[in-house]
């Protein structure tokens, strides 16, 4: 056997990376990850385990993971060809940077994202060699529209990809925004709507057209099935033709699509939780400003919120008492911030009471 060489193996672009670290340790109050608080109700419950027992474990799934497919066809009303299954919507983000990465020669490929966003574009796309344009939103967090579409212009970006909210701040880009993006290019627009069950908006998945530049992800993650690795793309038939050259043929286990089928054709079992969520994030957010934190409008299931410098020290103080919130450091713009998820009413009211402590206290470090 020889020493592998690694850095001759290696490209430069990863050099730049580091893995993602899940936070270790165990918290009983978890409000770090997007996650959904609540398990899925009982009935959910029932149909998930009669689906999972019908799984065949020594054949391979569907590869093209149909039924799954038309349960998120029938749920949102598109048609079945425009839509594809990922393990994760993480995964899509990584086909679709693998497939588009069409540039000149001698040239690089190159994504835009308005920051701060999600860690995945930026990680998807560099680790694919394009170059990356970061757009700072305003100091509102507000997305900083002159400056998207100058760049837009100046670049011709191969993807935009924005959270529509946008995770870690929630902001919120408006139909005219992603409109005035989608007639600036001709690349493709990724309007990801993790976080879409929770906005009150109506979803940009009707709005895909065959031959068209807008491309919609969502995730069964943040509605309360995170464990299932279930996330989905709608692009025009045209793109996906393509895409589907590199989607590993079994992307999707079995357990996954028949689980996700029962998530999708049952939706309406959600709803109840979603909107408790969406109610609770008005009262967390209220409290949170009553303490005189900075709490930032939001449209996901998770607040931005700023601590007058002392957004680390809250972090360790609340992750000594059990709650796990996110901390996010020296950020574009906002600086450290948290990001807190949106918990059941008793995570929140324990949330609020520690955080209060921590002002009794003085604010510093325990
Ligand atoms: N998009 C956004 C904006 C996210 O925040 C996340 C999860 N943090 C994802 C996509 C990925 O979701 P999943 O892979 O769980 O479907």
């Amino acid at each position: 056997m020889s020493d592998l060489d690694l850095p001759r193996l290696l490209p430069g672009e990863l050099a730049g990376l580091s893995a993602y670290e899940p936070p270790g340790g165990d918290y009983p109050v978890r409000l770090d990850a997007n996650e959904n608080p609540y398990p899925p109700d009982p009935v959910i419950l029932d149909k998930l385990a009669r689906a999972l027992e019908s799984v065949q474990v020594n054949r391979y799934p569907d590869p093209a993971s149909l039924d799954l497919r038309k349960a998120f066809a029938g749920h949102f009303g598109c048609p079945v060809e425009r839509v594809m299954a990922g393990n994760g919507s993480d995964e899509l983000i990584g086909f679709l940077t693998w497939t588009l990465r069409g540039c000149e020669a001698g040239g690089k490929p190159s994504v835009l994202i308005p920051i701060p966003t999600f860690g995945m574009y930026s990680i998807a796309a560099s680790a694919a060699g394009y170059d990356v344009h970061e757009i700072p939103f305003d100091s509102n967090l507000e997305p900083d529209m002159e400056k998207v579409l100058e760049v837009v212009r100046e670049k011709a970006p191969n993807i935009v990809f924005l959270s529509n909210p946008n995770n870690p701040t929630g902001s919120f880009f408006s139909k005219e925004q992603i409109r005035a993006i989608l007639n600036a290019t001709d690349g493709l627009v990724v309007v990801d709507e993790a976080y879409g069950d929770f906005s009150g908006e109506k979803s940009w998945i009707c709005e895909v057209e065959s031959g068209g530049n807008l491309a919609v992800l969502r995730t069964l993650s943040k509605v309360g099935a995170a464990a299932l690795r279930s996330g989905f793309l709608v692009a025009g038939e045209e793109l996906l033709d393509e895409v589907d050259k590199i989607r590993f043929p079994f992307n999707v286990n079995g357990y996954t699509q028949v689980a996700g089928e029962v998530f999708l054709s049952n939706f309406e079992r959600l709803h109840s939780g979603i909107n408790e969520i969406v109610d609770q994030r008005e009262r967390l957010s209220r409290e949170m400003a009553g303490l005189g934190f900075t709490v930032f409008p939001s449209r996901a299931n998770f607040l931005f919120i700023k601590c007058g410098g002392r957004e680390k020290a809250l972090w360790r103080f609340l992750q000594d008492r059990g709650i796990m919130v996110r901390f996010l450091a020296r950020l574009s713009v906002a600086g450290d911030a948290l990001r807190v998820t949106v918990g059941t009413p008793g995570e929140n009211s324990l949330l609020v009471e520690k955080s209060r402590e921590f002002l009794a206290e003085g604010g510093k470090d325990a």
